[in-house]
């Protein structure tokens, strides 16, 4: 059984000629008008029965108390189903379903049955006024997932096909495009049935858990906790936050048991949440709670552009609780580890830029001043270049955004520090200072990689697929010079595994020249290749390939190739 309720202030109808032959004639054939009204569209299907008809009375019921409608439309409408049940069975529980709800006091108007009606209604159009509702045996089975052939419109093998046509169109791509990267490095791949959504293959997972691992061990070095925090909340927690209001186009809606949940757009109001989890002192201040935050928000479908702009994506965020006089110190540490990831580790070429208070603000001017006067000694302190954005702040607090140059000269908006006076307040947190009082804290949101979706897109392109070693999904390529060496280079590969367990190794034995074998390991950006033939396999040393250089370095003993390889990527350079 399928209805749609409508909660309307009228309906009209008038039966114009028979639908089914077997049908009594009407006597009565003039208009009816139904005000104030829940019209409810009904199709009975096969295999309804006197329980599935007592479902659906409850299931009225409860909706028309909910919308305080007094009067029921039964309304046949045969269109909502392909398998519906015959004529005599249909009448007869329509029947039913109108005898059941009179004796609940409803006024119950039926419709007749079995005829083409005109009909026009207005519906009112708040969140209830509309519904969709299932009942009996055939939702059972959807549930179960068994595919019935009768009833079932759809067809697997031709929705397969339809999926298995997602391919990227490569022809107005730069060769250098991290989509095209993605599929030639066998990193990722997106299907239209995850629109903005990366599937991860194994090759570019590594990198993504690799980049975790770093900002890890930084996290680690600057007392971060570590936290996750569900992906499904109830919409009172972003209404509490404050998304409800400027964010609710862009959250993935759900419903649970009839209540109503949002998929997470950010990870603040968790945080939230942990801190308020337990009384606080100033002793436990500043806390920095650290999350690799999967989110997703909702984008047209037609911006969406490879790991650029997604709907899923992880951000490297955190959200620190601290006293006003924690925030400059604070900064000043983001601001280091903001220098360690960009140009220690990736070398690029990036600028900061401060945005202080907009016309509309919320909160203390005093405060304010404070926080972008500390905000700016951080800067000043760091000797990074910056500028200043007067005025261009959020109306909760000034933030410094990070901007990246890549080796194409593009600008990227990469990590972003975000002061934030309100959302405390929202959440009301509060931590005892030391003379007893009860104060509310600062929160400074900030994301340093920004999304790790994103931030592996850029330095795809930006080093053209050249991973540095600590991150390439394959590190070395052991490969054989002739047959004859097959067996040595077997056992190299054990040895360097058994000296680098972590190490991301394989070999290239096939029976093919060992240019070839080069050339598809530089094709592949291994970043290094070793080569193994007789003079190898005697003086037991190897020779070294580094991607992208001419020659190899021949006799290279094992454990100084080990000493560099093992250096190289625990200082990730
Ligand atoms: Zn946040």
């Amino acid at each position: 059984m399928r209805i749609i309720t409508l909660h309307c202030d009228y309906i009209k109808f008038k039966p114009l000629k028979k639908a089914i032959n077997s049908m009594e004639d009407l006597k009565d054939k003039t208009e009816k008008e139904v005000k104030d009204c829940l019209v409810i569209l009904t199709a009975i299907e096969k295999g309804d029965d006197d329980k599935t008809v007592k479902e659906m009375v409850v299931s009225i019921e409860k909706t028309a108390k909910e919308v305080k409608a007094k009067n029921i439309v039964l309304y046949p409408y045969a269109h909502l189903s392909s398998n519906l049940a015959n004529p005599d069975t249909a009448r007869e529980y329509l029947m039913e379903t109108d005898q059941a709800l009179s004796t609940l006091h409803f006024n119950v108007t039926r419709a007749p049955f079995g005829y083409y009606k005109e009909f026009e209604l207005k519906c009112k159009g708040h969140p209830l006024s509309e519904l969709s509702k299932e009942f009996g045996p055939a939702r059972e089975i959807k549930k179960g997932e068994v595919i019935r052939g009768n009833d079932e419109k759809y067809d697997p093998k031709q929705l397969l096909t339809q999926i298995s046509r997602s391919k990227l169109d490569t022809s107005k791509l730069k060769d250098n495009d991290h989509r095209i990267l993605g599929q030639k490095l066998d990193l990722f791949s997106f299907n239209e049935v995850a629109p903005g959504s990366v599937f991860w293959h194994h090759n570019g997972l590594v990198i993504y858990n690799e980049l975790i691992n770093f900002m890890r061990s930084l996290l680690n070095k600057y007392n971060y906790k570590e936290i996750s925090t569900p992906q499904i909340l109830d919409n009172k927690l972003w209404k509490i936050s404050g998304h409800w209001d400027h964010y609710k186009d862009n959250i993935f809606i759900t419903k649970y048991e009839d209540r109503d949940f949002g998929v997470k757009p950010m990870n603040c109001p968790g945080s939230m949440l942990i801190y308020k989890s337990s009384t606080r002192s100033y002793k436990d201040l500043p806390l920095r709670l650290a999350e690799f935050g999967v989110v997703h928000r909702q984008e047209l479908s037609g911006v969406l552009s490879g790991l650029f702009r997604v709907v899923k994506f992880t951000q490297d965020d955190a959200h620190v609780f601290c006293r006003e006089e924690d925030i400059e110190s604070e900064i000043a540490s983001m601001l280091e580890m903001i220098k360690t990831i960009y140009k220690d580790t990736f070398g690029f070429d990036y600028r900061l830029e401060l945005s202080t208070r907009p016309e509309k603000f919320m909160g203390e001017k005093k405060s304010w001043d404070f926080a972008e006067k500390s905000l700016e000694n951080a800067l000043k302190k760091s000797k990074l270049k910056y500028k200043i954005n007067r005025g261009d702040g959020a109306f909760y607090g000034p933030k410094i955004d990070l901007h990246i140059t890549d080796s194409l000269e593009r600008s990227w908006q990469c990590g972003t520090i975000q002061l934030d006076m309100q959302m405390p307040q929202r959440f009301e947190l509060s931590y005892t200072d030391k003379d007893n009082s009860q104060k509310t804290p600062i929160v400074i949101h900030r994301a340093l990689f920004g999304s790790l979706e994103r931030f592996i897109g850029i330095l795809l392109e930006h080093l053209s697929g050249s991973l540095p070693p600590w991150l390439s999904p394959v590190q070395v390529r052991v490969i054989n010079f002739t047959e004859r060496n097959v067996k040595s280079s077997e056992k190299i590969l054990v040895a360097l595994k058994k000296e680098i367990p972590n190490l991301r190794i394989d070999s290239d034995l096939r029976n093919t020249t060992v240019s070839d074998k080069v050339r598809d390991a530089e094709m592949q950006r291994i970043p290094y290749m070793i080569v193994i033939g007789e003079k190898e396999e005697s003086s037991n040393t190897l020779a070294v390939r580094k991607r992208g250089e001419k020659k190899p370095k021949f006799g290279v003993k094992i454990n100084d190739f080990v000493e560099e390889l093992k250096d190289k990527i625990e200082r990730r350079s």
